[in-house]
């Protein structure tokens, strides 16, 4: 069965009705190979990617490898595959960092964040996504405004597929407790005054900071607070939507 935007607005009261493991359940059995989990190893999906080794360990989950990740970041990626039995799969940008400077200038991302996270995250994304029929990813509506506006199924407008947001409402109480519960662990940069952990450039400490709430602490001096992956609705092109310059080679 083929999933549309009406498919996923007919059902959305019956499945939003479920539990997050039962969603997740759902998925996996409806969606089968066409389902993929992108994760960024937070602690929400680390929870994801738990239920996914028990339930379908053969599901495609891929992280965005900008070249930028913290060290921590790849050892507990390590660690997780280990524990739990499964392969994540890096889906990287077209442009390496070199060519990326030749092209916009060396750190882009220390001038204009926009495009480099256009380049380096939401492209890789799309290509990643081509193909497929549904994605799961681990926003919590208290991460943010834009996050806070997501459904825990909808269609995901700008790549054509389903988009599930299993712990949508869920705390990040909940899922530590989880996570203690089943002793999986975290990023350690988490317990070093880091609240949310992305690319090392743009990711500082946000110890007693009050402004920014979950995601202090990223791209600290810009008005931006989302890479743009969660974005909606956008299609490519639209106004506020960088140009993928560099992804034409
Ligand atoms: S988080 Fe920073 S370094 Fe990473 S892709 Fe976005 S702007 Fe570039």
């Amino acid at each position: 069965m083929n999933w549309t935007p009406e498919t996923v607005a007919a059902r959305r009261s019956e499945l939003e009705a479920l539990s997050a493991e039962e969603l997740v359940e759902f998925a996996l059995e409806t969606f089968g190979d066409g389902l993929v989990l992108a994760t960024s190893f937070g602690p929400q999906t680390i929870l994801l990617m738990d239920w996914i080794a028990r339930l379908r360990p053969q599901t495609e989950v891929f992280y965005l490898d900008t070249g930028l990740l913290f060290e921590e970041t790849h050892a507990l990626r390590r660690e997780l595959e280990q524990r739990l039995g499964i392969r994540t799969r890096p889906v990287t940008p077209l442009l390496s960092l070199e060519e990326q400077a030749e092209t916009f200038g060396s750190e882009l991302w220390s001038r204009d964040p926009e495009p480099c996270c256009f380049l380096r995250k939401v492209l890789p994304l799309r290509r990643q996504l081509q193909g497929k029929q549904a994605w799961m990813s681990g926003i919590r509506a208290t991460q943010s405004a834009d996050r806070a506006a997501a459904s825990m199924i909808e269609w995901d407008e700008t790549n054509g597929l389903v988009k599930l947001n299993p712990l949508l409402d869920w705390t990040r109480e909940q899922i530590d407790a989880r996570l203690e519960a089943r002793g999986l662990p975290v990023n350690s940069l988490l317990k070093q005054g880091y609240r949310s952990v992305g690319c090392r450039p743009c990711t500082v400490r946000a110890d007693g900071q009050d402004e920014g709430g979950e995601r202090a602490g990223r791209w600290a001096g810009f008005a931006k607070t989302e890479c743009g992956l969660h974005r909606r609705p956008t299609r490519p092109g639209t106004a506020g939507e960088p140009q993928p310059v560099g992804e034409s080679r």
